[in-house]
């Protein structure tokens, strides 16, 4: 059984989160902070860090898995309107960092490989370095799934 790590990354950030220093931060919800991932390649890349360090969905009290899946799903909607995407992919995985969090990725048509999963596609070396989340080049991306996030919420 996977245990919650003592040095827990999604710890850190959801604690930048809270006090204003993740770069990528586009909205608190209820039960979780949506930040755009550190890998733009896959451009409004997003991911849902969860606010309980949880390990795996069933030690959720069931109204918050359920509210958190609700607001996972609101994320993929807004990323998907704002990217126009082909399809959405999500995963939640916490192989290396077990703390709950979904990443959610919009595919296009145009992706280099685009049946093939996102894990191995986001380049390495000094081709990362162009897709790295850019706090000035990525502003109006996060205000847009913001405003997204916010018409989807307000919608229902
Ligand atoms: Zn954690």
């Amino acid at each position: 059984m996977a245990l919650h790590q003592d040095n827990c990354e999604i710890c850190t950030r959801v604690a930048q989160c809270r006090d204003g220093s993740h770069l990528g931060l586009i909205a608190e919800l209820d039960t979780g902070y949506a930040v755009l991932g550190d890998s733009q390649f896959f451009r409004g890349y997003s991911v849902l860090l969860c606010k309980e360090p949880a390990t795996e969905l069933d030690e959720l009290p069931h109204a918050f898995r359920v509210r958190y899946l609700e607001e996972m799903s609101q994320l993929a909607s807004a990323v998907r309107k704002v990217t126009k995407a082909h399809k959405i992919n999500y995963e939640c995985l916490g192989n290396m960092v077990p703390h709950l969090h979904f990443h959610v990725f919009p595919r296009q048509l145009t992706d280099p490989a685009p049946l093939a999963p996102v894990w191995g596609q986001m380049p390495s070396g000094d081709d990362a370095a162009k897709y790295k989340l850019d706090a000035s080049r990525d502003a109006s991306l996060k205000s847009d799934i913001r405003r997204a996030i916010e018409e989807i919420r307000t919608a229902r």
